[in-house]
């Protein structure tokens, strides 16, 4: 059996069992099934995205008052055209629902996502306090006591007032949803919010948007959220603010932590697992204490931390490792290689020689500290250029001046021609600069195949609701051929469907090389590739470097191996406390007396070189 039909069946035992389930179970089911579709957003919000919200029970708030007001209120009623029944206004509620949401989360979003560390955590908690209070003082929202008479949902005279009826409605929302969201991490654009998480300048090389990325994913979290609150408004036939507390966010939260935030069957499993351990603490503490009172509160929350301090990683990871043994493993499905990436956008590389990316008089200063003074340097197509210098001559530094990463202070970079001043690096991506970093940067946990797939980012155009619907296979496989292609051409096909964590450092390093071709450079940077490499995987990247040169392309590499740099270089630019001390052809360089000093004075191998 496969994980997919393991799958199936449980959805099939499921819903034939429902008939026969007490209507005690079926409401639990239910609940199960709206928490669960919160925490889904969560999972990929906390989870994927890497930002923490204890906010979301507001905007299951949101959702469930606005169905609620709808269908109450006498103003609405009023308006109501002649040829609209009363029986739509729960459709009406729910548009009105997901507009209020994708509103009021678009413009929380924005204020609060540019908060860093600790301070977007409290700022959700902020919101999520405010939104509270707001339904609980409104006047038209019942204030504290709420709305009551919210109608049942129909589906044309199927009345969905009972449990038994309502439940199918709910999970079939809730498995839709998960086959969306799992289409959607499953795509080029889920590799951008995966790579979120591993911090902004990555992703921003890679050429995603990481502003963009991060307010369209705390939406379709709070849509979700909202799609939960409309029918649990529905379900309860009355609210009040408490459901929406900020309690009821916090328990939201854990429900994906300890279900598995990284995973989505983790949200429902989390759902589950909490919904029923509450449960039965209510009816199992005051039966031991002999009184009533909050204790699983308690008891709840040191049950919590031992989850926490003995599966960081939620309980699903280690739920389908147990399962899987007794699975058979899921076939990898082939990439197909022929034409495949004719659908993706192709670049034209330019004439050997042509300028492609050129630094005048680039100054960098932190504080008092000039860490580049005035620097030129070129980079033409069909060569490579090594920069070398000791330890903080201001390598670093500039590789960031010149991939957008971080402005001159004074000076002007150009790229293609273009000047770059102000441009992010997902500008220098677009117009063809792939870059790898000195301390590398990989989803550890993502095979080498998405790790490089993500380099070809830009090259791909299908957006979230194809990836959701999987109108975007054509492309995929395209984006995915290209990747294994990469991975070949750099020697680590037999890698390829591992996670990226499990390779060596040095291996690393050229899967990094692999993600940056995948994006079809005209021009390439590396910032210390050999490093950590073996003699023979030296001569492999050596070999690797010269043939992109033959093929056109302009690479820039930070090296400390001069042994490697002198063989490969066909010019070479020697920085010293921040300016540029030589420049020319590696027997230039070499003979160059400046040179010779820096090096003595520094550092010794580069004087057991030349000597
Ligand atoms: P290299 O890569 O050649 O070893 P760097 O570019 O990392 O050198 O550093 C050049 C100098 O600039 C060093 O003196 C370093 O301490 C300083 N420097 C680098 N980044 C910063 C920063 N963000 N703030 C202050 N000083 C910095
Ligand atoms: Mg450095």
């Amino acid at each position: 059996m496969t994980s997919k039909a393991l799958t199936l069946t449980f959805i099939a035992a499921f819903a034939i069992a429902w008939g026969f389930l007490p209507e005690f179970t079926v409401t639990l089911c239910n609940y199960i099934g709206l928490y669960a579709l919160v925490a889904a957003g969560l999972v990929l919000l906390t989870g994927v995205g890497g930002m923490t919200s204890f906010g979301q029970a507001a905007f299951v708030g949101t959702g469930a008052y606005a169905t609620a007001w709808v269908c109450t209120s006498s103003l609405v009623a009023q308006w109501l055209p002649g040829w609209l029944s009363t029986s739509w206004l729960p459709w009406l509620g729910l548009l009105l629902g997901l507009a209020c949401t994708a509103g009021v989360a678009w413009f929380l979003g924005l204020v609060t996502l540019r908060l860093s560390g600790h301070y977007l955590p409290l700022g959700t908690i902020a919101w999520g306090l405010s939104l509270y209070y707001i339904f609980g003082n409104l006047d038209v929202l019942g204030g504290f006591t709420g709305l009551t008479g919210v109608p049942a949902l129909k589906i044309g005279d199927v009345s969905l007032a009972s449990p038994q009826s309502l439940g199918p409605v709910i999970w079939a929302i809730l498995l839709l949803a998960l086959w969306a969201l799992h289409n959607l991490l499953d795509s080029r654009e889920g590799r951008a919010i995966r790579a979120l998480k591993s911090g902004r300048v990555m992703a921003e090389s890679m050429g995603v948007n990481t502003a963009h990325y991060r307010i369209k994913l705390f939406v379709l979290a709070a849509l979700l959220a909202a799609v939960s609150g409309w029918l649990y408004a529905h379900m309860q036939r009355f609210i009040n603010p408490t459901p929406f507390n900020i309690n009821i966010g916090i328990e939201y939260l854990f429900m994906a932590v300890v279900g598995g935030a990284g995973y989505l069957w983790g949200a429902l499993l989390g759902a589950a697992v909490i919904t029923l351990l509450k449960e039965q603490l209510q009816d199992l503490l005051p039966k031991l204490l002999g009184s009533s009172g909050n204790f699983e509160i308690i008891v709840f929350g040191l049950m919590m931390l031992l989850v926490l301090q003995y599966f960081a990683d939620g309980l699903w990871p280690r739920l389908a490792a147990f399962v899987r043994r007794y699975l058979r493993p899921t076939v990898l499905e082939s990439t197909q290689r022929s034409h495949a990436s004719a659908t993706l956008s192709q670049r034209a590389l330019p004439g050997a020689g042509q300028v492609v990316l050129e630094a005048s008089q680039v100054t960098k200063r932190f504080g008092g500290l000039v860490a580049n003074n005035s620097v030129n340097m070129s980079v033409k197509a069909a060569e490579v250029h090594a920069l070398i210098g000791p330890n903080g001559a201001g390598k670093s530094t500039f590789f960031n001046m010149i991939s957008g990463v971080d402005d001159p202070t004074t000076g002007i970079v150009m790229l293609m021609g273009k000047t770059m001043t102000g441009h992010p690096s997902r500008d220098f991506a677009a117009l063809g600069l792939g870059r790898t970093f000195q301390h590398v940067r990989l989803l550890g946990q993502r095979t080498v195949l998405e790790n490089v797939a993500l380099g070809a980012h830009q090259r791909g155009h299908c957006g979230w609701l194809s990836a959701m619907l999987r109108l975007d296979r054509k492309e995929e496989a395209a984006l995915k051929a290209e990747a294994l292609k990469q991975i070949e051409r750099c020697g680590l096909g037999e890698f390829a469907h591992l996670p990226a964590a499990s390779l060596a450092l040095g291996q690393q390093r050229i899967v990094e090389i692999a993600r940056a071709l995948a994006g079809q450079p005209t021009v390439l940077l590396l910032d210390e590739p050999a490093a950590g490499l073996r003699h023979l995987e030296k001569q492999a990247l050596s070999r690797l470097l010269a043939q992109l040169r033959t093929e056109g392309l302009g690479i820039l590499v930070v090296e400390h191996d001069m042994e490697f740099v002198m063989n490969l270089a066909d010019r070479i630019t020697v920085l010293e406390f921040g300016a540029v001390i030589a420049e020319g052809t590696p027997d230039q360089v070499q003979s160059n007396p400046r040179v010779l000093d820096a090096y003595l004075g520094g550092s010794a191998d580069f004087a057991g070189e030349v000597a």
